[in-house]
This record gives structure tokens, C-alpha cells and sequence, in this order.
């Protein structure tokens, strides 16, 4: 924009002018916007004069529902966001199917306390791929104080019917956003002083589930370690295991006011007693199911043989309604084809959008797309996925990969201004993106704010009214023009083998 000359020198107007520009004006005249500038900032006014994502959102959550892998939610969400992409313009849309050893449904589960007689009811949920009661069971609630095998051995024989607890309550709930998962298996109560490795830990846990079984036990109850009174769900399988052959035992969350309680009463000396009624009613469906991953592509100019994949999962548990595990990751993901697509910016590499599903039991939709997909993966440039809720983004995930942390920061200076700054904050695994660096791929996950993310996901409190419009808006721009940066760089992304290991943050 130019300044309009003073009055008093407008006769001047030609010889400041002359002067102004080759003395005042430094050498680089205001700079015009680079092309690469202006089709980020094509992308960015898309998505905040057009978006749809909370419109999305609300469908998904509302009207589709929660979207357990293997039901019928889920296939309908499959359609559904197949008909999104295409709506927007993508091409080659179309489900890719795999397989799940067998299918869960999750039945009314309900725990009553017989003695001491108070008539309290237990606020629990199941695991998931786990066996119910089969009908009216009624136990003993007994502490297993185990750590190794020998100390195991002091309960064989004893905990026929026993409804076992394997680990104290927590002993403070922390505060929102740092509030973490439970365990998925039921852990001993470890000796702090005991430092043990990770290998040694699995083993045992394998001995100690194998052992419950054997023994007959009738259920095992973990802590769900939130506030509130909310519940908690988590579980799946490994591979190709049948799930109904493994998990043998019912495994329950127990809120954790009720947990505390069960602890406590189980605590007391003999002779008082601890008994309960369950009456757990989960289905297994016969496998093998197959499952879908939905994908839709932009296709690229002159390098369209090479790709970024942009990715989401579409499943979800099933106590809430999946909105921020991972309905939001969903409809960025859909905004940010639908803002590519409409505002008329040509990569020239393909951007190929992927709804993973199966990723709550172990990521094994992307896994599947990694194994189908493996001649491609040499020209995969990287995974982008967004999976930790409806908190702003903040960074992408590049410690684990020291070479692209200075490349992005350079590369994504239209992220600046989105608040999108940290390059070099640490892996976090399981998504879905984690797939794809296990064979290489640099995988990146957007950092969020926590946004009661930790507090909500795989609770009853996953919700539609958790998500935050304007940060829906942002990740989509954030995730629109980081896509296509990756896309339109003359080179892939690097793939130098990193140099610290892709460890979990936590
Ligand atoms: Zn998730």
C-alpha cells in the first residue's frame, strides 16, 4: 500500500516520489508476498470464511453417534465421510477393508455391593474385548499384593470366584489436563525402590493374567483414576490374537470414589467380608470382521507419484460420543481436504487423506494401510495426524527427528501467526502416525493444548459440547498449510534415521 503525499509538498509529488524511492525507502521495496505465502494464506481464508467442521462434527457425534470399531456406527461414518470428500472434490475416494479377528458389543454392566449390606451400586464399565459374567456372578473382593512370581505363588489356590483388585487406588487425582490413562493391563503395586525393566514388567503381567485365569477368578477391577465419578474404557487385541480366547477374564474400570471405597472395605482385617453381585453382559461377533479405512486424494502436478498423507482415526470408544477421540481429528482432517480442494491451490504431490479406524485396540487400521501400502512408502514424504483432542495446535512433534526440526521451522512460516511454533517437542506414540515411522516414514503428530483432553477422552464426558469451534478452525489451517508445504517443497522430507529413539513422552 502506498502513503498519499502531504498537501503541502503535492507540486513535489514526482521529485519526492524519485527521491523516496532510491534514498528512503530501503533497497527491498515493501516485499509482495511470495507465491508459497499467498497460497497458505488462500488456504487459511477458506477455512475461516467456508468452514464446516463444526457442522461435522455435530453430525458425527449427533446423528452417526460413537463409532466402536467392527459396528455399525463406524461403517456409517465411513460412508458418510466418503460422501464429505467427495462432496469437497477429492478423487480416487474409496474404502480400503481389513480385518479384525472378531467384533464387541458392549452390554449393561452392573456391580452391588452383599456385604457389608449397604445397598451401594458400583459405578463400572468393561474393558474392551472382554468377556462378561455370563450371567449373575456373586465374589469375594480380594487385594492381590503381588510384584514377582514368588510372591504369586502365596495366592494359587485361593482365588477361586474371587473378584480381585491388583493395585491401590490412586493416591491423588491430578488436575485436568495431566489426569493420565490407567494402565491397559492390571498392574502389581511395583516397590518404588524396585527398578524394573520394561521386558521384566510384561512378563510378569503376562504370569499374573495367565495365573488369574487359571485360577478361575471372576472378575479383576482397575481404578479409573478420573474425577467426577467418570468412567473410563480402553482394550483391543494383539495381531491376529481371538481376542475371546485371550482376554478370559472379566476386566472392569471402576470410577474411582467407588474403587477408593472397594479398597478400603477390602482392607479390613478377617473376619469382615467384602462381597459383590456382577452382572457383566458383553458379546463377542464372530470374526472375521472386515473394517474400512475411508481415503480420498488431491491429486499432485509433477510429482504426483510422491504423496503426504494426512491422517485421522474415524473410530472412537463408546461410553461418550468420540467428539475429541477422535471426532475433531476427523473433521480437521475433512476441512483440510475440503480447503484444499475449493481454494484452488495445486500441489504437486499428492495429498492423500486417510480416517484410520481400529485405533483404539492398537492401531491396526493404519497398520493394515502401512502393510498394503509398503511398495508406496519409499515415496510417503511424511503422516500428518491430528489426534489429541479440540486444544489449539501449538508444534508438530520433531524431536524424535532432529534434521526436520530447523526445515519446518523454516518451511511452515505461515504457521507463525496460527501460534503453530514448536518444532521440537517429543514423540508421543500411539496414533496412528506411529504406523508409519515404524517403517520409516517421518510420522507427525500436531502438539495440542491439553483442552481437557486427558480429563474427557474415553469417558462418558467425550462430547460434542468438549470441542472448541475456533480451535477446529485453526488445526485446519494449521493442518491445510503444513500439507501443502510438504507437498510443494522440491524435496521429500528427509528421512535420515533418527538420531534419538522415537521413545513415548509418557
Ligand atoms: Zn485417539
Amino acid at each position: 500500500m502506498a502513503r498519499r503525499p502531504l498537501a503541502a509538498v503535492r507540486w513535489l509529488a514526482p521529485l519526492v516520489c524519485v527521491v523516496t524511492v532510491a534514498l528512503i525507502v530501503p533497497a527491498r521495496p515493501a516485499e509482495p508476498l511470495s507465491e508459497e505465502v499467498a497460497q497458505d494464506r488462500k488456504v487459511i481464508t477458506e477455512v475461516k470464511e467456508h468452514s464446516q467442521a463444526l457442522a461435522n462434527l455435530t453430525y458425527l457425534c449427533d446423528e452417526i453417534g460413537p463409532r466402536l470399531t467392527g459396528s455399525k456406527n463406524l461403517r456409517r461414518a465411513n460412508l458418510w465421510a466418503a460422501e464429505r470428500m467427495q462432496d469437497y472434490g477429492l478423487v480416487n475416494v474409496h474404502q480400503e477393508a481389513w480385518e479384525m479377528p472378531e467384533g464387541w458389543e458392549r452390554g449393561p454392566a452392573t456391580a452391588r455391593l452383599l456385604e457389608p449390606d449397604t445397598g451401594r451400586t458400583l459405578s463400572i464399565a468393561s474393558y474392551g474385548w472382554t468377556v462378561g459374567t455370563n450371567g449373575k456372578v456373586q465374589g469375594d473382593v480380594v487385594i492381590l499384593k503381588a510384584s514377582n512370581s514368588k510372591e504369586l505363588e502365596a495366592y494359587k489356590g485361593k482365588l477361586k470366584g474371587a473378584i480381585v483388585l491388583t493395585r491401590p487406588p490412586v493416591e491423588k487425582l491430578p488436575p485436568d489436563d495431566i489426569v493420565k490413562l490407567p494402565q491397559t493391563d492390571p498392574m502389581p503395586p511395583v516397590d518404588p525402590g524396585m527398578r524394573r525393566n520394561f521386558g521384566e514388567q510384561r512378563a510378569f503381567m503376562k504370569e499374573l493374567n495367565e495365573m488369574l485365569a487359571n485360577e478361575g477368578v471372576a472378575a479383576t477391577m482397575t481404578d479409573a483414576a478420573k474425577p467426577y465419578g467418570l468412567l473410563v474404557t480402553t482394550g483391543g487385541w494383539n495381531g491376529k490374537d481371538r481376542p475371546s480366547a485371550v482376554n478370559r477374564i472379566p476386566r472392569l474400570f471402576v470410577a474411582h470414589h467407588d474403587y477408593a471405597m472397594l479398597y478400603r472395605l477390602a482392607s479390613r482385617p478377617s473376619p469382615a467380608r467384602t462381597r459383590l453381585e456382577l452382572d457383566v453382559r458383553n458379546t463377542f461377533v464372530p470374526g472375521p470382521v472386515a473394517v474400512y479405512n475411508t481415503v480420498g486424494e488431491i491429486r499432485g502436478s509433477d510429482k504426483a507419484d510422491e504423496i503426504v498423507v494426512v491422517g485421522a482415526h474415524l473410530d472412537s470408544w463408546d461410553l461418550g460420543q468420540g467428539a475429541t477421540d477422535n471426532g475433531t481429528g476427523t473433521v480437521v482432517l475433512l476441512e483440510t481436504a475440503r480447503a484444499l480442494a475449493r481454494s484452488g491451490v495445486k500441489p504437486r504431490r499428492t495429498i492423500r487423506f486417510v480416517l484410520f479406524t481400529g485405533e483404539e485396540q492398537g492401531l491396526h487400521g493404519s497398520a493394515a494401510y502401512v502393510e498394503r501400502h509398503k511398495e508406496e512408502m519409499a515415496r510417503v514424504s511424511a503422516c500428518l495426524a491430528h489426534d489429541t483432542g479440540t486444544g489449539k495446535v501449538i508444534g508438530i512433534d520433531a524431536r524424535h527427528r532432529p534434521i526436520l526440526q530447523p526445515l519446518l521451522a523454516q518451511e511452515l512460516v505461515s504457521l507463525k501467526e496460527l501460534g503453530v511454533t514448536a518444532f521440537d517437542t517429543p514423540f508421543i506414540g500411539g496414533s496412528d502416525h506411529a504406523s508409519f515411522e515404524r517403517v520409516g516414514v517421518p510420522g507427525l503428530l500436531v502438539r495440542q493444548e491439553g483442552a481437557g483432553y486427558r480429563l474427557n477422552h474415553h469417558t462418558q464426558l467425550d462430547t460434542i459440547d468438549r470441542a472448541l469451534e475456533p480451535n477446529l478452525l485453526q488445526g485446519s489451517q494449521a493442518m491445510s498449510v503444513t500439507a501443502l508445504r510438504l507437498a510443494n517443497r522440491d524435496g521429500m522430507l528427509p528421512r535420515d534415521k533418527p538420531t534419538r529413539d522415537p521413545s513415548p513422552e509418557e
